[in-house]
């Protein structure tokens, strides 16, 4: 058995989970979050972090029957994979998504092929079996909600734009805001900030205006899936912001050359490598890879008309 999974506190009994998926440390997070009377729980990871979690919400001192609620920022894999497995874990626990997600987490058949269509082979390796969640057990958000915290209350926030159906949560307590993938990868020992820009449906219009969505909450704390508290804060939106545009604008100029995805996902592979961290890039993309990024911009560009081709 490998040692127990990392637990970091992040003041007033807020807690960041390391995951530890692929058998490495410092690249999918979950939070647990003291409610009045229970635990919240921000992000599941995949199904096969089911152990890792099970452990590090023990180290963490919290009963499993004392999570009363589980939130998920959004539905791909890495975040919420693992739901329906882990439903059976936190038997008493509320399962919150984005109402555009619920479906998918009841019924994860069409999820499970588009993983398949990205990942091929190493798509069931990766995420392990993705359970449907009990139906009885799911809640939708929109955004807009709240969920009382000791110190606080947790406020829903509609981010979209990495995914549609992306949410933010933010913590009044210690300002915080929990931006899944909406405000990219930052690992650990690394300043760089990696755009999270997937397919099927990212957008960069939505993705920009929730990147004002979460600066409005001036937060003192940036907390990310991928991985933990970002350096700079609130000032890391913004940096972000300059990232994606930079990012843009190499896969654009790629795309123009040659509209496809190997060739764009070389161009920024090659941009990165020329950066000052470009040895960190090869961990970067165990949590969001070139290819991905490339096929989630060539799409965006297609539906936004700065290239020819498909309607969405
Ligand atoms: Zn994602």
């Amino acid at each position: 058995m490998p040692p127990p999974p990392r637990v970091v506190d992040l003041g007033q009994g807020r807690m960041l989970l390391d995951l530890d998926f692929r058998d490495t440390e410092g690249l999918v997070a979950a939070y647990l979050l003291p409610e009045p009377e229970g635990w919240a729980l921000i992000e599941t990871g995949p199904t096969t972090c089911r152990t890792a979690l099970r452990r590090a919400v023990s180290t963490a001192g919290v009963d499993p029957r004392e999570v009363r609620d589980i939130l998920v920022t959004h539905i791909h894999l890495d975040h919420a994979g693992g739901v329906g497995a882990v439903a059976a874990d936190y038997p008493r626990a509320r399962l919150h998504a984005h109402e555009v997600g619920i479906p998918h987490l009841a019924a994860p058949e069409r999820l499970v092929a588009g993983a398949r269509r990205v990942w091929g082979e190493a798509s069931d390796q990766l995420w392990g079996p993705v359970l449907p969640a009990p139906a009885d057990r799911l809640h939708a958000l929109r955004g807009g909600e709240s969920l009382p915290l000791r110190g606080g209350e947790l406020r829903v926030l509609a981010t979209p734009g990495h995914a549609k159906h992306h949410l933010a949560f933010y913590d009044s307590a210690i300002a915080a805001v929990f931006a899944g993938d909406g405000a990219g990868v930052r690992l650990e020992h690394s300043s760089r900030i990696r755009p999270a820009v997937p397919p099927p449906d990212l957008d960069l219009d939505q993705l920009f205006a929730s990147l004002e969505v979460m600066a409005q909450t001036e937060p003192r704390l940036l907390l990310l899936s991928h991985f933990g508290p970002s350096p700079g804060g609130a000032a890391d939106l913004a940096r972000y912001r300059s990232a994606v545009e930079r990012w843009r604008d190499v896969a654009l100029a790629a795309a123009r050359e040659q509209p496809e995805a190997g060739h764009v996902a070389e161009r920024l592979r090659a941009f990165d490598l020329e950066g000052p961290e470009g040895s960190a890039a090869d961990t970067e993309s165990l949590v969001s890879d070139y290819s991905l990024a490339a096929q989630g911009l060539l799409r965006y560009f297609r539906v936004h008309g700065d290239l020819p081709g498909v309607s969405a």
